[in-house]
């Protein structure tokens, strides 16, 4: 094996990058943008500006890659707390129990976290990257049965293997279709989602130290909010709106969205905080899903990998944990030996499967939400509602769900006898116990879960 191409160096091109480095004698990151000498925003990734959750699942993955990752972020200013202890989520009316899970987040801005990962790829001897390039097509054998290589302009780049890592906008459909295979079928769940972000001056008094705030949009208001610690004493506030309910861009606007939050966490925060950047806005019109392990046909020598195979609704901040996974997978696969890309669009399907269904699933109890109400989605959104519910004063259930959004264990932990004992027998057991709103700041420690241990 002897070059390698990634396309695209964002989350999860360096995660290849950094992969297939153990395998090729050389690998070329092929970007479109100049990367920027330090955490910085740049072009090819506008969500950069948005706030950008790491989940506990895709934190490990990438210690995994990049052993000491964690440490390092700690150490260079991104603020670390317990995933339960440290973090408010507003469900159902009420905020999740707060307890010591043993599970740290990290939290921090997007451009810090890719600028880490990417200076950590970028010092790997056999991996270059080709900055200000665009990839225009692939370069096939003459059969077309073969990729070999690709083209930007009109210089010709050969390679043993070539992986899309382009993102959402990913042009390996058309690609396939020009060159006589069939293109994935796309799952689409539109969800009409409207984002906007500002940052503000994090005082040490804010929250009462707890370093994020999760407040997702009910299905009547459609309204909800995430609010997160970021290196140099700041915080993200992202407002969210379904259907049309988006957040202005103006600072008084701004806060005036955020006091018609089901929670008053973030209005209180940023009512009189001081603003430190100017606003962005998004729009988020569907989460889309490619089944390339569908397809009869692929070439050979060419897979795609991160949001140009699925890209999440943001809400829960899945894509570049997912992407890290799919990292961890595409290693497994190289050292099987294997070379067929259908088997490793079989692994991948495999692990897009859990976090799609949990995304798609939940906005599927937004009323407008266009996707297939089957009874399964409809059982396991009304068991999930009684669950937060039970979360209110219970850690177990709080745990359980924790672990299964942080993609640290399969959805089946929720429904575990002893987590649905408690949400099932709920009401008689805990009547009277549940706590005030804004006070539930309870402080249970449970026995951490060996399998689910944080790297750090
Ligand atoms: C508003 C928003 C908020 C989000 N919030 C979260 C969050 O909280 N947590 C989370 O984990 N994920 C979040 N995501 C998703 C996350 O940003 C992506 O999943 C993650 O960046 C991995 O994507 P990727 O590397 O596959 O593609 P991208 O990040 O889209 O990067 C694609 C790269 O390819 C380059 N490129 C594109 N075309 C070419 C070409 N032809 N030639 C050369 N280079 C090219 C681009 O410049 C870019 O660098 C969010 C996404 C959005 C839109």
């Amino acid at each position: 094996m002897k070059h390698a191409i990634v396309m695209g160096g964002s989350m999860a091109g360096l995660v290849a990058a950094r992969v297939l480095s153990d395998c090729f004698d050389k690998v070329t990151l092929v970007e479109q943008d100049v990367f920027p000498l330090k955490a910085e925003n740049r072009r090819g990734v506008p969500q950069g500006r948005h706030t950008h959750g790491l989940l506990a699942g895709g934190r490990q993955a990438l210690e995994q890659l990049f052993p000491g990752l964690s440490e390092q972020a700690v150490r260079e200013g991104a603020a670390a707390g317990d995933i339960a202890g440290k973090s408010r989520w507003f469900v159902e009316g009420g905020c999740m129990a707060q307890f010591e899970s043993g599970l740290t987040a990290l939290a921090m801005s997007r451009p810090f976290l890719e600028n880490l990962v990417r200076q950590r790829v970028l010092q790997i001897p056999n991996v270059t990257s080709r900055q200000g390039t665009h990839v225009d097509r692939l370069m096939f054998r003459q059969d077309f049965r073969r990729v070999i290589g690709i083209m930007c302009g009109t210089e010709a780049i050969a390679a043993d293997l070539v992986i899309d890592a382009t993102g959402r906008g990913s042009r390996t459909p058309q690609w396939l279709e020009a060159a006589g295979y069939q293109r994935p079928r796309e799952e689409r769940v539109e969800v009409s989602l409207g984002y906007t972000t500002r940052h503000f001056r994090r005082r040490a008094s804010d929250l009462n130290g707890d370093i994020a705030v999760v407040i997702p949009p009910t299905p009547d208001g459609k309204r909800g909010g995430v609010m997160v610690a970021q290196e140099a004493e700041r915080w993200t506030v992202t407002l969210i709106g379904h259907f049309g309910h988006y957040a202005p861009e103006d600072l008084e606007g701004f806060i005036e969205f955020a006091r018609t939050l089901p929670a008053p966490y973030i209005f209180e925060s940023i009512r009189n905080a001081e603003p430190v950047s100017e606003p962005a806005s998004a729009r988020f019109p569907a989460s889309i899903r490619r089944r390339y392990e569908k397809l009869a046909r692929f070439p050979e020598a060419y897979l795609v990998t991160g949001d140009a195979i699925c890209s999440f609704n943001p809400i829960y901040g899945q894509g570049m944990s997912v992407a890290a996974l799919e990292g961890l997978e595409l290693q497994r696969w190289l050292r099987s030996g294997a070379t067929d890309a259908r088997g490793f669009f079989s692994r991948i399907s495999n692990i897009v499967d859990i976090p799609w269904n949990i995304a798609v699933g939940s906005d599927l109890r937004i009323p407008e939400t266009v996707g297939p109400r089957n009874a399964r989605v409809k059982f396991i959104n009304w068991y999930m509602a009684k669950l937060h519910r039970a979360a209110h004063g219970d850690p177990v259930p709080a745990l359980a769900f924790h672990t299964v959004a942080n993609l640290l264990t399969t959805p089946a932990a929720v429904l575990d006898p002893r987590v649905a004992w408690r949400v099932l027998c709920r009401g008689p057991l805990c009547r009277g116990s549940r706590p005030q709103i804004g006070a539930g700041l309870q402080r249970v420690r449970l026995k951490p879960d060996p399998t689910t241990q944080p790297t750090v």
